[in-house]
């Protein structure tokens, strides 16, 4: 469960990065999603799963810039990559673990058949 406080707290998080990144965010909705950590659409609305505001803050951080990044660039090329090394410098270290998380969680929840990763 995410209490209604971590829910808060991760909202005016992923705001404060909006703000460092020069980013308009529109919504911010907090739900379950089956199959990711987190997804946006191009007219900035953000959704990340219910567990991410449970997330160590480095792992928040990581599927909120992931994101962010997607507002502007929409694939994972070289240049989202350089932008998300110079804000969260080793990056892929917390993918794996993200990777690593969603993996063990899946296995306690059936209903879970595709590990969750970042869209
Ligand atoms: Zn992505």
């Amino acid at each position: 469960m995410t209490s209604p406080d971590a829910k808060t707290r991760f909202k005016a998080r992923t705001r404060a990065w909006a703000q460092k990144l020069d980013v308009e965010v529109v919504s911010i909705t907090v739900r379950p999603l089956t199959t990711k950590w987190a997804s946006c659409s191009s007219t900035g609305r953000l959704t990340f799963d219910t567990r991410v505001p449970n997330l160590a803050r480095g792992l928040q951080d990581c599927v909120i810039v992931h994101e962010l990044l997607h507002f502007s660039i929409p694939n994972h090329g070289p240049l989202w990559k350089s932008l998300m090394r110079a804000h969260l410098g080793d990056y892929e270290k917390c993918e794996a673990w993200l990777r690593l998380v969603a993996g063990e969680q899946a296995l306690n929840d059936t209903s879970r058949r595709v590990p969750p990763q970042p869209s």
